[in-house]
């Protein structure tokens, strides 16, 4: 896809009107069009990146940052009692819009929201292997 087509390279740059709740030379943060819960934003990046493995070293480390300070506000603001960070990389994790951004999920308690996954029971040995796996320069 050509970065001119990105839908979220629009919204960034403002091309495509958005709810902003912030937005420097580098970043915008708008409200998602289909809330998880109330207050759900997206951490977008101005420059164009499909994913975390495309993002800059430099952008990778201030979007924590900006979602440490976003975090905050919505703690002050929403009264939220937690707040999930997501962040969806290829079509098998999730992604549908192919520009990177970073899910802020405000969570209240008993929002029914369920993001629970069932949990595997590996042996040692498969643990260990994987463990090697990753390890390994
Ligand atoms: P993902 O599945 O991680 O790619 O998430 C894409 C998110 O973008 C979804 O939560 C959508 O609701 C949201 N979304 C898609 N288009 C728009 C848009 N034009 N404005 C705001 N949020 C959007
Ligand atoms: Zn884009």
């Amino acid at each position: 896809m050509k970065k001119e087509d990105c839908i979220f390279c629009k919204i960034a740059n403002g091309q495509i009107p958005s709810k902003t709740i912030y937005e420097d030379e580098e970043f915008r943060v708008i409200l998602d069009l289909g809330p998880a819960t109330k207050g759900h934003a997206l951490i977008l990046p101005k420059e164009h990146a499909k994913d975390l493995y495309e993002l800059p070293e430099e952008t990778a480390s201030r979007v924590l940052l900006l979602a440490k300070e976003m975090a905050g506000r919505m703690a002050e603001k929403l009264h939220c009692d937690g707040l999930n960070l997501v962040q969806n990389n290829g079509e098998a994790a999730g992604q549908t819009v192919l520009h990177f951004h970073l899910h802020l999920i405000p969570r209240y308690l008993n929002d029914g929201l369920d993001m629970k996954w069932t949990h595997g029971e590996p042996s040692q040995e498969e643990l260990e292997a994987v463990c090697e796996l990753l390890t390994k320069e």
